[in-house]
Parts: C-alpha cells; sequence; structure tokens
C-alpha cells in the first residue's frame, strides 16, 4: 500500500515516510492510494479479538511496509495505560432486552492517559514513527514541537514521553489555558519532555512555532545537533489510522453483547471539529463496515452542516466560543481527503477548492460529488442549551453522565431520528470524560459553581454523581510539578536550541 497526495500527481511513497513527512510537500494531504476491503467473515472473527488485536489487524491493512510483529508491538504499548480491560468499551444507553427499540452505544474513547479521545491516535503515533525511522535509515532524533490551546499539547507529551529516538517540546500560552490543563503539562514525567509557558496567546505560540518549522537557520543548527524537527498535528496520516480500528471494535461490541447481528447496517454518530474522526468512521464504511448513515454532529460554529446541506464550504463566519471547545473550528483539515476519494482522485479538481479556500474563504462542489456525499453523510447541529439538556435528559434517565462533545453527537443523533423515522442502531462517540469538562457539565447538572474552582469542581462532581475520576485527573493535585520555564515570544527559538542540546 503506497501513499499519495490530495493536491498533485506525485510517486507514490511507503507509510513509513507519509508518517515521518506529515503533509506532502505541495501541501495536500497523504492518502492510501486504494481503501482495503475486508469481508463480512473477517469482521465476523473481530468479537473474539481483544482491542489491541484488533487495532494491529487494522493497520495491517494500511501500514504494509510494517510487519505484524511491529504493529502489534505499536498496539501494546500504546493501549497497555488504558485504565479498563476494554480499553474503548461501549455503554449501551438504550438497552431493551425486548428489541423494540434499537440500541444506541456511547463508544467511550477516552480511557487513555488524558481522558480524551486524542489519546487513541497519540499513544500510537510516537511507536509508528519510531519504527518509521529503523525503517528509513533516520539517525537523527526527531524533536516534535506543540502549541497548544489546552488538550493536545498534553495529548502529544503523554503518547511522546520515553519513546526513544524522539523528543517532545510544547509551548503554550502562559495564561490562555485552563488550570487542570496547565496542571496536567507541567507535571509530565519522562526524560525527553519539555513544556514551557510562552507570555502572550495561543496564536503568540502558534506563530512562534511555525516561524520555527520555516527558519533554515534553525533546521540548520538543529541538523548539527543530530535533530530534526517535526509535528504531530491531526492530518498526519499516523494519527488517522489508529481511528480507524475503534469503529470496526465497537461493532464487534455490538455483537458480542447481541445487539445486532453480524451484517446488520449501524449508523454512526460523531461529534466533529477537524473531520478527523468522522474521516475515520468514513473509511471503516469504505473497507467494508455495514454503515448505513455517518452523521457529522457539529456546535453552533456550523461551517460542516452547511457544507452538507448547500455543497458550499464558507469559513467566513462568525466564530464562538463554546462549552465543546474542541469543536471550535472553521477550517476542518480532513476534509480534504474526503473530497479526494469521492470525486475518484481528482486531485485537480481539489487542488482548485483548496487554493480557493485559502484565497476567498470558500469553495463550492459540484453536484456529482454533493450528491455522492448526500448518499452516506446527515449533518446536523446543536445549540448550547441543546447541549446541556441532553447532558441532563440522559443523565436523568439512564444515570449515564455524557462530556459536552459527546452531548452533540446523542443531541444531533436525536434530531436526525425525529426528522427521518430511522431507527437504526446507532454508534455513537463519546470523544471525553465528562470530568475534562467539569463546569459545563455540572451546570448542565443544574449545580450552583459559584466560586468552586476547577479542582475543587471534580470532586463535587464525584460527590453528584459518584462516577469514577479517571487516575490522572484524580492524582493532579498532588503530582510534582516539573515543569515552570516562561519565555516570551522572542525567546522561543532559543529554548528549542537549548532543549535539543540537552
Ligand atoms: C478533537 C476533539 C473532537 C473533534 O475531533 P475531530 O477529529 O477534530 O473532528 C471532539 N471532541 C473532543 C473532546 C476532542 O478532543
Amino acid at each position: 500500500m503506497k501513499y499519495i497526495s490530495t493536491r498533485s500527481k506525485i510517486t507514490p511513497i511507503s507509510s513509513a515516510k507519509a508518517i515521518l513527512q506529515g503533509l506532502a510537500a505541495d501541501g495536500g494531504l497523504f492518502v492510501p492510494e486504494k481503501i482495503p476491503k475486508v469481508s463480512l467473515e473477517e469482521i465476523g472473527e473481530l468479537p473474539k479479538k481483544s482491542y489491541e488485536e484488533i487495532s494491529a489487524w487494522l493497520l495491517g491493512k494500511f501500514l504494509t511496509d510494517y510487519t505484524p510483529d511491529e504493529l502489534g508491538e505499536c498496539a501494546e504499548l500504546a493501549y497497555n495505560w488504558f485504565d479498563v480491560s476494554a480499553r474503548i468499551p461501549v455503554a449501551i444507553l438504550i438497552h431493551d432486552p425486548e428489541k423494540k427499540s434499537p440500541p444506541v452505544g456511547n463508544m467511550e474513547l477516552w480511557h487513555g492517559p488524558t481522558a480524551a479521545f486524542k489519546d487513541v491516535a497519540l499513544q500510537m503515533l510516537p511507536h509508528l514513527m519510531r519504527i518509521a525511522l529503523k525503517k528509513v535509515g533516520e539517525t537523527k532524533k526527531i524533536l516534535i514541537l506543540v502549541a497548544t490551546s489546552g488538550d493536545t499539547g498534553k495529548a502529544a507529551l503523554a503518547g511522546f514521553a520515553d519513546v526513544p529516538q524522539t523528543k517532545i517540546m510544547v509551548f503554550y500560552p502562559e495564561d490562555g489555558v485552563s488550570k487542570i490543563q496547565k496542571l496536567q503539562m507541567i507535571t509530565q514525567t519522562g526524560e525527553n519532555v519539555n513544556v514551557t509557558a510562552v507570555r502572550g496567546n495561543f496564536d503568540d505560540a502558534q506563530t512562534g512555532v511555525k516561524k520555527i518549522f520555516s527558519d533554515k537557520k534553525i533546521r540548520g543548527d538543529l541538523n548539527k545537533l543530530g535533530v530534526k524537527l517535526s509535528s504531530a498535528n491531526s492530518i498526519n496520516w499516523g494519527r488517522l489510522v489508529p481511528q480507524i480500528a475503534y469503529y470496526f471494535a465497537g461493532y464487534a461490541e455490538f455483537i458480542k453483547s447481541n445487539q445486532i447481528k453480524l451484517g446488520e447496517k449501524i449508523i454512526i454518530s460523531v461529534p466533529t471539529g477537524n473531520f478527523g474522526n468522522i474521516l475515520a468512521a468514513y473509511y471503516a464504511y469504505k473497507m467494508g463496515l455495514p454503515v448505513k448513515k455517518l452523521i457529522c454532529a457539529s456546535n453552533v460554529n456550523n461551517v460542516l452542516t452547511e457544507f452538507f446541506a448547500t455543497g458550499v464550504y464558507n469559513r467566513n463566519r462568525k466564530f464562538f466560543k463554546t462549552i465543546t471547545p474542541s469543536m471550535d473550528i472553521l477550517i476542518s483539515s480532513n476534509l480534504e481527503r474526503l473530497l479526494f476519494h469521492e470525486s475518484g482522485g481528482d486531485f485537480r479538481q481539489i487542488n482548485r477548492y483548496m487554493t480557493e479556500l485559502n484565497n476567498l474563504g470558500k469553495y463550492k462542489i459540484d453536484k456529482k460529488l454533493k450528491d455522492r456525499l448526500d448518499k452516506i453523510f446527515y449533518a446536523e447541529y446543536v445549540t448550547e442549551d441543546e447541549t446541556k439538556l441532553f447532558i441532563k435528559r440522559v443523565y436523568d434517565s439512564f444515570k449515564y453522565l455524557l462530556d459536552t462533545h459527546s452531548a452533540v453527537s446523542i443531541a444531533a443523533l436525536s434530531k436526525y431520528r425525529g426528522k427521518t423515522k430511522d431507527f437504526t442502531p446507532v454508534l455513537s462517540a463519546s470523544t471525553a470524560s465528562p470530568y475534562k469538562f467539569t463546569s459545563a457539565v455540572l451546570s448542565a447538572l443544574e449545580k450552583n459553581i459559584d466560586g468552586v474552582d476547577d479542582l475543587a469542581q471534580i470532586n463535587l462532581l464525584n460527590d453528584f454523581t459518584g462516577l469514577r475520576i479517571p487516575k490522572n485527573l484524580a492524582n493532579l493535585s498532588t503530582a510534582k510539578i516539573l515543569h515552570e520555564d516562561v519565555c516570551d515570544k522572542n525567546e522561543m527559538a532559543e529554548r528549542v536550541l537549548k532543549f535539543a542540546e540537552k
């Protein structure tokens, strides 16, 4: 299996190279030349496998330059931290033994070290990179540089900590992250990690990192130190491919718990930001997972809802800060991969759309492509009030607590069912523990949080619901602070060089 670019004709490259390179030289994203197929018989074998086995099996379909042993090792190392044996359990919200109402399964993707779904990919990516370095004969260390507004930084730190031949450095805005997010980062252990606060906002941190990436002098200096820069952002193929596995695992869970029969179609609903998670569901569908519809759930930053309804992608709009911050995105980068596949690999057309997006902030897809998307996608958005309403409603009905992002998915699904009367079984992607968004969750449950700080809110939520606090969040108040560095934005490059020397 080789990888090509969404924007021009390039010589196909191996998956190891695509993962190390991240982005194609033409600015396009790497995609597999062909989407591999799996048979129903193969899917029928999955209920017998562990999550690690399903993950290694799935990776083997796409990363054909890795050996089965290497992929098995990656899966073991990636998921041994996950604090439940199922790794990614599916909580059945609507459970009706007489099967009169079809099940809604909430696929809990957040049992990893940072209690959010990005762990599923970011626990795996460092190992895929480490093995890729060996495969291409690279002896330099790679230094992952991240600017974060909160969650991605911690998930990347947790993933790369102590992985051989890698280093990771995270910059965050000194006053631009929550108290919990800051504590999570500055208590990160590991010989190869560095966390530095930047005096400024997130844009300052991000601009600083981008400058370092494009600075030839710094790259040269790093080169002399035996270090190469790389990034771990969500368009890297090595972050996308581990996510495809859990849709198969979720389907297998449904079979195991007798909710569906092998071959029966399901609906998948996904709370969407950068379009990575739902794109993974699309790949699963294209590979042969029996899927009837993919529901793209958004918050009031509903650029995708409008796109699927009209065929026009228009980022020129007001930006809202919401209680689902991980979905506050106006450019959903991974959509480019979907358009590439559904246009039959028409890279010229994709290049045109992306140029228009860059120059005008919008593009319109042609009717043929739009009709194809309509066959499989349904898009819906929900307001802040609706999100909170569903947290309360699901908690009151099932004693099951959703975080805000997961509630957006369930609320969008409810709208879909209301409009279409389609009661096909559903797997809904649950992307964060409710303990990550305590203030919004507590206020949805009508609890008073005036004057209660972030850490105390965790205990308040625990007192009220009795729900177990994720291990790493429970330890936060006593964890040792290891990173206290602060710098100005024009000192970032210097800090990178200093850390590279270490
Ligand atoms: C990143 C994130 C999302 C959005 O996922 P995409 O792959 O960017 O669409 C949703 N929920 C949470 C909690 C996230 O961290």
